[in-house]
């Protein structure tokens, strides 16, 4: 069985009741069970991300930190996303719950319409793998690896040959700018260089949807543009999904759409 199918053949959630299934007309969720054919042939007419009803809290001690309170958001392919809100707001919670690396303690994750709350772990994670790609404020790439096998990694994780790996990591960086940076070892690269192989990395398996999480606040304000640029440009070209965390107004003015969060719910700007 393929791994989409092996994905797609996993009991999904019964139909929401009441508010919740108001929220999921309005994003073009189907209650219905469903064929389970959805990971293989994606819905354009729906969200590729839909945040549902989703709480989160943490314990600090005898207190509990209420983070997220029922937060819903919707996110269609190719669509840009900016999340303006303080620190300490719960930016980070939200990317984390929607890239399946936590579980929200209520609420649900849907993946092209897939309902992720029942996936066994190793499910989540082939989904995560596939489906998501991360980018964070500092790159963590592997500092002896050249660009080039930073970005081959992901792929050959994933099973491609090491000659499909070589040519799509190429292609991408050549996309990016990197051309001429190939073969340097990421340790010799500038700051906005490693953040363009780690946005090549996140990529590198063709995800449907891409968390940013202060993608470019470790930059100074005209390379932290050009970091920007090329991701915008990627974004659009490749009809990603992108939330981008940001504290910075400038970016987030370019982005299709604009949020916050509001005492743990997401709420549109403007
Ligand atoms: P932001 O990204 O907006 O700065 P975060 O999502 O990182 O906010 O954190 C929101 C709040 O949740 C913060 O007060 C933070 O200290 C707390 N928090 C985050 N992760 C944990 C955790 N694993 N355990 C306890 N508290 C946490």
């Amino acid at each position: 069985m393929s791994e989409a199918a092996a994905i797609a053949d996993t009991p999904r959630s019964g139909p929401p009741p009441g508010k919740e299934a108001a929220a999921h007309a309005q994003a073009g969720i189907s209650t219905d069970v469903g064929s389970g054919d959805e990971l293989a042939s994606p819905q354009q007419d729906a969200p590729v991300l839909f945040l549902s009803g989703i709480e989160r809290h943490y314990r600090q001690g005898d207190a509990v930190l209420e983070i997220l309170k029922g937060a819903e958001l919707a996110v269609w392919p190719g669509q840009s996303v900016a999340l303006v809100a303080p620190s300490g707001a719960g930016k980070s919670t939200l990317l984390h719950v929607a890239g399946l690396l936590e579980y929200p303690d209520s609420g649900e994750v849907y993946i092209d319409r897939l309902a992720t709350s029942t996936l066994s772990d190793g499910q989540r994670t082939r989904l995560r793998r596939t489906e998501v790609g991360f980018v964070y404020q500092f790159h963590h790439l592997l500092p002896e690896f050249s660009a080039l096998e930073n970005v081959m990694l992901p792929q050959m994780i994933r099973g491609l040959s090491r000659r499909e790996a070589i040519n799509r990591s190429t292609e991408l960086l050549n996309y990016l700018g990197l051309k001429d940076r190939l073969t340097h070892r990421s340790a010799e690269l500038s700051g906005g260089e490693q953040q363009r192989v780690a946005i090549a990395r996140a990529v590198a398996n063709a995800p449907r949807i891409l968390l940013a999480d202060e993608p470019t606040g470790n930059l100074d304000p005209r390379t932290s543009e050009r970091v920007f640029g090329a991701l915008t440009q990627l974004v659009r070209a490749s009809g990603l999904a992108m939330i981008c965390a940001t504290h910075n107004m400038d970016i987030a003015a370019r982005m299709d759409r604009r949020v916050t969060l509001k005492d743990g719910a997401v709420v549109e700007l403007e």
